[in-house]
């Protein structure tokens, strides 16, 4: 068993969660529940960004303590976890003692090794990014991303990190390692960042009137820059700096959104290089999900909420429809008008159709008992897909991994079309019957474990109902080669996908 260390972004806990942090934790949560498919010793974290100036803005316009907002914050994004059926083995808060014991000792190590200079910052800063920002960064004197806030012309005493020293180490690691930024867009971006700095570059990683935060260690009229801290958590949450920390550590991979990659595959990894610890394999961004302004909105431009989308059709259809609908490794649009059309074509009338009809039959015509028969067409196009499924999710390209399986879903639901099972039963032709009936058995449960990952939910009732025993995610992925299908006993299920006004 190979260990797969798995991280999302933590998210920030300014507001309640929302479609954008649903789809990252989704997306990364399909990768998680096959890579256990495929037999890996999983461990996968998610987690809180609790620190910095807008935490505590936020909290003081809530008029309750930070603390208090934090932990209010993180119940509610648990339980929309929950919800989503989201299986992470941890979830790390920046607040947790065990994060401050990770971030000091992750700064004593890169101060003792002589990367930390002490100096005088002076800048624009702007409250909305919580970042210094250059001249040329601005437009009309503003923020481009927070055009309704002032910037600030702000000097302080500061700690620097001297990053530019990293310089050509990281540039050859991302020579030796191209994989190590993915998709190769971004990858391309951040070499491109990193060639412009200098060898004398600095980056302030200290802020000296921002109390919501992490002591610096050594100087308590600091704390350390929020972004810092946060970073440090994919580290804490191993049980760093405790030995056996590098039974986890490093990452696999770490899912982010595109905002973030300059922090994740350039700052971490020199953070990093400087304290000598190894560096994650690989920092995934996934795209922007864009909500298509007003036709996103319920009316007046009040934007629907996590709540209804989970409402609408579930929370198994809302993470298929995430997964297929927005390429994992580009940008792309909901609406609710392709998250309804998905979820009767596809799920009601195509999957969900096609396992209540083989379920039925099974019962009709065979006394529920599955048939032996016979490898058929139906087998050798499921192989095929199964083939190409693996290879899209051992990309991350979870999208094409879907794509590849409801291939399979449409070829099974035309081979019932085909076979006519009802028309073989009415003729008494037991030996047709039992070859078609036993192929749609291995072929459902075939898509059952390729769309595990997506539908969890759904797809365990499914596996249970075929006579199946024992977790879909612990053992579905040995059967794919030869369904044990055959002298199982199959239950009735109830409409797995309702179509709405339709009583079942
Ligand atoms: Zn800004």
């Amino acid at each position: 068993m190979s260990r797969y260390y798995l991280t999302t972004a933590i998210d920030y806990s300014n507001g309640e969660p929302h479609l954008g942090h649903a789809f990252e934790k989704i997306g990364a949560d399909c990768v998680a529940r096959y890579r256990r498919l495929r037999g890996d010793d999983v461990h996968f974290v998610i987690g809180m960004d609790e620190h910095g100036q807008k935490v505590a803005q936020a909290a003081e316009a809530g008029g309750v303590p930070p603390q208090q907002w934090v932990d209010t914050i993180a119940e509610q994004f648990q339980a929309a976890w929950r919800e989503l059926a989201i299986s992470h083995d941890d979830f790390i808060r920046t607040t947790e003692p065990r994060h401050r014991r990770a971030v000091e000792e992750l700064f004593r190590r890169i101060e003792q090794a002589g990367h930390i200079r002490q100096g005088t910052y002076a800048g624009y800063y702007c409250v909305g990014c919580e970042s210094f920002k250059l001249e040329k960064d601005l437009e009309a004197g503003r923020c481009p991303l927070h055009p309704s806030r002032e910037v600030k012309w702000v000097e302080e005493p500061n700690y620097f990190f001297a990053i530019g020293e990293f310089r050509d180490r990281l540039l050859a690691h991302y020579e030796a390692h191209p994989d190590f930024v993915c998709p190769p867009a971004k990858r391309n971006e951040i070499v491109n960042v990193v060639r412009e700095w200098t060898e004398s570059q600095t980056q302030s990683v200290s802020r000296a009137r921002i109390p919501w935060g992490i002591p610096w260690p050594g100087d308590e009229s600091h704390t350390v820059y929020v972004w810092f801290d946060a970073l440090i958590n994919y580290l804490s949450a191993t049980g760093f700096p405790d030995p056996g920390y590098d039974e986890i550590w490093p990452a696999d991979v770490h899912v982010i959104g595109p905002d973030i990659v300059r922090f994740h595959a350039a700052m971490w990894p020199a953070m990093l290089m400087a304290a000598g610890v190894a560096l994650p394999r690989q920092v995934w961004c996934h795209g922007w999900v864009n909500t298509g302004g007003a036709r996103f909105a319920k009316s007046e431009g009040v934007p629907i909420t996590l709540r209804e989308l989970i409402d609408r059709h579930g929370p198994d259809a809302l993470r298929y429809h995430l997964a297929r609908e927005i390429p994992w490794d580009a940008d792309g649009n909901f609406t609710l008008e392709r998250f309804d059309a998905r979820y009767t074509a596809e799920l009601a009338d195509g999957y969900g159709n096609l396992v209540s009809r083989v379920l039925a039959m099974i019962r009709r015509y065979l006394d529920g008992t599955v048939p032996d028969g016979a490898e058929t067409g139906l087998d050798r196009i499921a192989l095929d897909v199964v083939e190409r499924y693996r290879k899209a999710m051992d990309e991350h390209l979870l999208h094409r991994g879907a794509e590849h399986a409801w291939q399979l879903v449409d070829a099974a639901n035309r081979f019932v079309e085909e076979s006519a099972p009802w028309t073989l039963a009415k003729q008494d032709r037991q030996a047709e019957l039992a070859t078609a009936l036993a192929a749609l058995a291995r072929t459902v449960q075939r898509l059952t474990v390729l769309a595990g990952p997506f539908m969890p939910g759904k797809c365990q009732a499914v596996w249970a109902a075929l006579g199946l025993g024992g977790s879909l995610d612990a053992i579905g992925w040995h059967t794919l080669a030869a369904p044990a299908t055959a002298g199982a006993t199959v239950a009735a299920l109830p409409p797995l996908f309702p179509k709405p006004g339709v009583k079942s």
